[in-house]
Formats: C-alpha cells, structure tokens, sequence
C-alpha cells in the first residue's frame, strides 16, 4: 500500500497534486508520503510482533534526517554502515543502545566512536576486524558486543551486484570457518560475542533464502553455544522486496512466517535492519521532460532527472515505473509497465548527463511527451537521493514530504555555490 494515487488523471501523493509540488519545489524533486513510511515500518513491526523484533531501520537507504526521525518516532533503531551514518542516525535522535554498527571496513576512528556512544552491537565481518575492535575496547576499558556477521553460502537471489551471501562477495565470515574463528574469541576478554548476523542480499521477492538461512543459522547458533558463546541476538539483516514492476514483492507477514518460528525455536531477540521495504515505495521522483528527438532509430525523452539523482537503472539493471504526472485522455497508468500498452511509443528515458549510462528507463513504452510535462519515476525512495551524487556539475534535488494535506521542504535543493564550497579559494 502507498498513498500515490491518480485522481481525475493528475498523479497526487495524498491529498497534494504532483504538479503543485513541482511548481513550488521545482524539479527533480524527490517526494515523499509520510503515511507510507509509517505503515511499512509498522508492517514489519506488526509481522514479527510475536518475537518483539527490534527493527533497525538502515539508514543508507535514505539517511535524511526527517525520515530517520520519524522511523525513531515509530519505534525503530538504526543500522548504520560508517561513522556518517552512526552521526546521521545520533542527529536524528536515536539512541545508542538501538543502533547496530555494519559493513566491512570500519577504521579505527568509527569503532572508537561507535563505543563511546555505546552502541548496541557490532556486526563483525572478520578477524582483522575483530582484533581492531578488542584493541580499542581495551585501550577504553570497555567490553564490546558483537554479532559474527556470517555469509551462509546461498544460491544467488537477486543481482549479482547486491547479493551479499553467495561466495566470494566481500560481506562476512566464511560460514566454513566462522566456528573455529569463535573459538579463538572466548579468550579475549574485551570482546563478547552475543549474536548472529546474516544479511542475505537485496532486494528478495522469496522467502526461500530466507528459510535456508534460518535452518543454517540454527545450526551455528547450537554450535556457538556449545563453544560457550551466550548467544541471545540473531540479526537477520534487511533485503526484503518491493513492488518495482507490479505486484511481485511479497508482504513482511510472509517473510515472517519463515523467519519467527526459528528465533523461537532459538530463544534469541530478533533484529531486522530494513530499508527498501520501508521507504522503497514510499517515495517518487519528479522530472519535467526539457526535449524528446529521433536518433539511431530510437525515440528519447530528455528530462532533468538525470543518473546522479538516480544511479539504480545503470548501476544494477534496475526497473522504475514511468508514467506522465498529467497524462492525456486515454492514458491511465497501465496494469503492466512493461508492455505495448495502446497508443504509447517506445523510449528510452533519459537525462542531459554526458553518459551513455545516463538513462532511468530503456525500451519502455510511454505516452506521446512533450516539453515542459512532468514525469512520475515510481519507487525511488530506497538507493535514490541515498546514491546522488554532483557529477556533471549537478545541484541534488530538493526532498519533499507529504503528509495528508499538507507538504514541507525536508532538504532544500543544492545551489551552485553548494558545489563548490568545500573546495579552498583559489
Ligand atoms: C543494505 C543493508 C541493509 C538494508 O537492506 P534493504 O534491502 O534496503 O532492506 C540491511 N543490512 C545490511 C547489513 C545492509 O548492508
């Protein structure tokens, strides 16, 4: 469920025209429904409810602090990857006994902070790591908990670039010596290894990695107990799917069902570290079309949306829904974005970036555009603003939250002399 809906042929976010906000705001502007926010979170919330999950929103995914806020106002922790992100999720009034430190490269500096603020759990990757974090925890007096993030050696599940638990990839423990690792640790007394961590990739439209991870996981959890671990967390990470193309993703409860009966049979708290599911679908991005041409054989719409406001399409293949924000009689956004739908005209939508790759859609068929209409980018809330970047000289887009009726500017767009001001005078 979303709040973007078409009413008499103009796409609204709530109770707000599109074209409003793009008037005011100007465009790309990325928008967001402040009531789909809250319900996704809730979703999981409600899903593992009979677990008590501890929901760590990842806060890469979209780190602007309104929406970080409102995933704390609602209950949730933060998962974070770097030191800007444990800054960002602090900034937006999470507390530190919430927050779960990942990724695979943390410096010296982060973990340091990361302990000085107490957080709740290190996701541990490998043994480099692992002795970086006893040192500094020593050198603090501290003892430091962490979970043994594990790569369960699944079959692949999603693009190659985001799947996170097939061999090979850099994310975590090899699931083959990971026990021989954990015995080495029960010697050092700065370090105690409370959970288990498994993030599987992202995004999965199956629960079927999910219930082999879980069987995989109770069988490290028995045996880290056995080598006298008190294991009283399994992480199970993010990754789950949303509905890009149309209705292929599946509902937090379905996940759940795969996942609760495990962290029962375990005993442990469970913690989900979402993104995309939350805030994937609950935002859009806003274009305005500036020219279209025939070239090669092929029709393009040039629009100023371009691939440093949305790099996914490029980077992982990735497929947006496209539609005119006001399109013409006889255009109701279809069923199926993928196919000939009667009377549109096949494009590849792009953006002025000097890049072949600068494109949010290939091959799709859309409405006769015309200059100056607005475009719809459908699910760009996850990896969109999170991964946008100023090359080509590109201001970033402005953020808009909607709530009802009502709409407020929650990052303003970037200037010129934004671009330019970290750079010393010359
Ligand atoms: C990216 C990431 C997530 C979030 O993934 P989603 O698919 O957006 O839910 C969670 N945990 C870790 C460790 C990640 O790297």
């Amino acid at each position: 469920m979303d709040h973007f809906t078409y009413r008499n042929r103009v796409l609204h976010c709530d109770e707000v025209p599109v074209p409003v906000l793009a008037e005011k705001y100007g465009t790309p502007l990325y928008v967001y429904s402040r009531k789909t926010l809250v319900h996704h979170l809730k979703a999981i919330q409600t899903a593992f409810k009979a677990v008590d999950p501890l929901v760590c929103y990842s806060i890469k995914t979209n780190g602007n602090l309104h929406i970080a806020r409102l995933m704390v106002e609602g209950g949730a922790g933060c998962d974070v990857t770097s030191g800007g992100e444990l800054f960002r999720a602090l900034k937006a009034g999470c507390s530190a006994d919430k927050i779960v430190f990942a990724g695979a490269g943390k410096t010296d500096a982060e973990i340091r902070t990361a302990l000085e603020h107490n957080v709740f759990l290190f996701n541990v990757e490998s043994e480099g790591e692992l002795s970086a974090i006893a040192e500094i925890a020593k050198s603090m007096g501290r003892v430091a908990n962490v979970a043994l993030r594990v790569n369960p050696d699944l079959p692949p599940k999603t693009h190659a670039k985001t799947d996170t638990s097939v061999k090979g990839v850099k994310f975590g423990l090899d699931i083959d010596t990971v026990l021989e690792f954990a015995q080495n640790v029960l010697k050092n007394p700065h370090i105690k290894v409370v959970g288990l961590h498994m993030h599987l990739g992202s995004p999965i439209i199956t629960v079927e990695p999910y219930r082999q991870g879980m069987v995989k996981g109770l069988v490290l959890i028995d045996k880290l107990r056995r080598q006298g671990h008190q294991i009283t967390v399994w992480n199970m990470g993010g990754g789950f799917g949303i509905h890009y193309k149309k209705n292929e993703a599946l509902p937090a409860s379905a996940f759940a069902e795969v996942i609760v009966p495990a962290i029962q049979e375990s005993g442990c708290r469970i913690v989900l570290e979402p993104g995309r599911f939350i805030v994937g679908n609950a935002g859009l991005l806003v274009s305005r079309v500036i020219y279209t041409k025939d070239s090669g054989g092929k029709h393009f719409v040039i629009q100023d949306a371009a691939m440093n406001d949305l790099i996914r399409p490029t980077l992982y293949d990735s497929f947006h829904r496209i539609w005119p924000v006001a399109p013409a009689q006889n255009f109701a956004p279809p069923e199926d974005f993928q196919i000939e739908n009667p009377g549109t005209k096949k494009c590849d939508v792009v953006g002025p970036v000097c890049e072949s790759g600068d494109f949010l859609a290939k091959d799709r068929y859309l409405p006769p555009m015309t200059r100056g209409e607005l475009l719809a980018t459908f699910s760009a809330g996850a990896y969109g603003m999170a991964m946008a970047s100023n090359y080509n000289g590109r201001p970033r887009a402005a953020e808009v939250l909607v709530d009802g009726g009502e709409h407020h500017l929650i990052r303003r767009r970037e200037t010129f002399d934004d671009l330019i001001r970290p750079e010393l005078e010359c």
